[in-house]
């Protein structure tokens, strides 16, 4: 077999580096990856999908399967490089790890690949999506103005300016106070205003989206909810995701990855944990707690993943909930962690801050940390003065998003690591049906019994969550039985209903009475749908 191709930590990928990782990958192991598209872009991209798992010991869909997705927010390119560093690992992991031949995983390194590729080439700022179709007056949408390839930040001096050169670090700005000296400065996103009047009342961008509050669950319209989009999974990309978890009923487990402050998350997102079954809570946390013991992060339920000072959060049509309450899953997301927590500021500090002072200090440290590197990425660009065709005298430069958004690669390889340690710890748990105890005994004449048992030998039971027990989404235990040519079917029912099994030691014991005359038949054809558990198949002959 091929070597598994390494993935690079070296830069962020762009479109096309993406696409040629995930087909290295395939390429290095044909028999345990493929490469499909989970549906296109707005902008006309495939958004690639890896189906991972040994192709020989079974279909995917026919196993339990695993679900990763990265880079739902455009700036938080970490993401891909986590999922794609897991799908590398999988691949070089087996044989070793015989993990690929009981179970499948889908991983979508790229979920936003339009937002994803305006950061990557040019630094600028959007949460998932802004709508550029319909531009509005007075309204300033980012461009690469002066022409160097990048997206910086226009600072201009104004007598209502809110910032000042910070006197520690001349670098960056920091808040206005009533002690200090001009010149004041107003901050703008490189950019052109579209049919300015030439006001001070500028709008940046258009409207904004944030594709983790477009899931079905709790969604909310804006203004209760920023970002929701225009009703659950208006966008095609959300759609697309939604469209291939409900066709499967086989996935059992769904990780997410962004770049926040390092954190692992977990549900809820609204509310608080006495909303959801206390035993679901305890499962989720003691996984957290894994999580949280291979990366060094701490554990959050979304709601308290805030500043220690600010009230929980309650996010509408957030995927933790649509995860658990709609699909009944254990559904976590990594914050993977952004340039502060690579300089040694942990996530407790950086929530701990109260003042906009002390924030400022954080990113003095984190300059002062950057400035020791040896290799430094490209983080902070000079000021530049630049003539605006609209503005006037403004200075193009500062902080480059898409490096503060996220670690250094370096440091994110090293949490990677954990993230992936955590996913098979989280995967091990599959729900696993088996059909054992297979019998056939002549009882006299042409009449036969056929016994079996149908069990479920892993960890999850079948409707994973307590909170999945009652969701249609999740199929029960089914066990379709069909007699062969000429055999005859005594036993009042052939088909079961098994409802859901509990992990382990979970089991039904099946016996049929058949008459079948001649020798050499095949008696029947049993197949288990097992839902999370995956599929089974026998053919019984006498
Ligand atoms: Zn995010």
């Amino acid at each position: 077999m091929p070597v598994v191709p390494i993935v690079p930590f070296k830069h962020f990928f762009c479109y096309d580096e993406v696409t040629d990782v995930v087909t290295q990958l395939v390429k290095s192991s044909p028999n345990l990856a493929r490469l499909s598209s989970l549906g296109k872009s707005r902008e006309g991209r495939e958004i690639h999908l890896l189906t991972l798992t040994d192709f020989d010991t079974g279909k995917p869909e026919d196993k339990p399967a695993y679900l990763i997705h990265g880079n739902i927010h455009a700036a938080e390119l970490s993401g891909t490089h986590a999922a794609l560093y897991t799908a590398r690992e999988l691949l070089a992991g087996y044989p070793k790890s015989d993990i690929l031949k009981r179970i499948a995983f889908y991983i979508v390194p790229r979920l936003n690949p339009d937002g994803a590729e305006f950061v990557v080439t040019t630094s600028g700022t959007v949460r998932s999506r802004t709508d550029r179709s319909e531009r509005e007056p007075n309204t300033l949408y980012q461009e690469d103005v002066n022409g160097d390839g990048l997206i910086l930040t226009m600072r201009q001096r104004h007598p209502d300016g809110p910032f000042v050169a910070d006197p520690k670090d001349r670098r960056l700005l920091i808040r206005r106070q009533r002690d200090h000296k001009p010149p004041f400065y107003r901050t703008l996103p490189e950019g052109v205003i579209h049919q300015w009047d030439g006001t001070d009342n500028i709008r940046i961008e258009g409207r904004g989206f944030d594709w983790n509050r477009n899931w079905s669950y709790d969604w909310r319209p804006e203004p209760e909810q920023g970002g929701a989009g225009d009703f659950p999974f208006s966008e095609p990309e959300m759609r697309a995701l939604a469209d291939f978890i409900f066709a499967r009923h086989n996935i059992f487990g769904v990780l997410g990855y962004h770049t926040g402050p390092a954190s692992v998350l977990r549900p809820p997102s609204t509310g608080a944990d006495k909303d959801l079954d206390a035993g679901d809570v305890k499962i989720m946390e003691e996984l957290a707690q894994f999580g949280a013991k291979a990366t060094k992060f701490p554990v959050h339920p979304v709601v308290k993943y805030h500043y220690a000072d600010g009230r929980d959060i309650n996010l509408r049509g957030h995927f933790h909930n649509f995860g658990y309450h709609h699909l009944g899953l254990y559904v976590f997301e990594f914050e993977l962690g952004i340039l502060r927590n690579s300089a040694g500021i942990s996530t407790e500090e950086i929530f701990k801050t109260k003042s906009e002072e002390e924030r400022e200090a954080h990113i003095r440290r984190m300059m002062k940390w950057w400035d020791r590197q040896k290799k430094r990425e490209k983080v902070y660009l000079p000021w530049k003065r630049f003539s605006h065709p609209q503005l006037g005298k403004v200075e193009i430069g500062g902080l480059l998003v898409r490096h503060i958004a996220g670690r250094t690669l370096p440091d994110l390889k090293r949490v990677s690591k954990g993230t992936y340690e955590f996913t098979l710890e989280h995967a091990a748990r599959h729900p696993y049906i088996q059909l054992e105890d297979v019998e056939v005994s002549a009882v006299g004449g042409n009449i036969y019994r056929i016994r079996a048992r149908v069990a479920n030998r892993g960890q999850f039971p079948t409707h994973i969550s307590n909170k999945g027990r009652g969701l249609r989404r999740l199929k029960t235990v089914r066990l379709s039985f069909q007699p062969g040519p000429g055999v005859k079917l005594l036993s009042q029912t052939g088909h079961h209903d098994l409802g859901h099994l509990p992990g382990l030691t979970g089991s039904r014991r099946l016996e049929w009475f058949v008459s079948a005359p001649g020798k050499g038949r095949t008696l029947c054809d049993i197949h288990v749908a097992g839902g999370t558990g995956g599929n089974v198949s026998a053919k019984i002959v006498k």
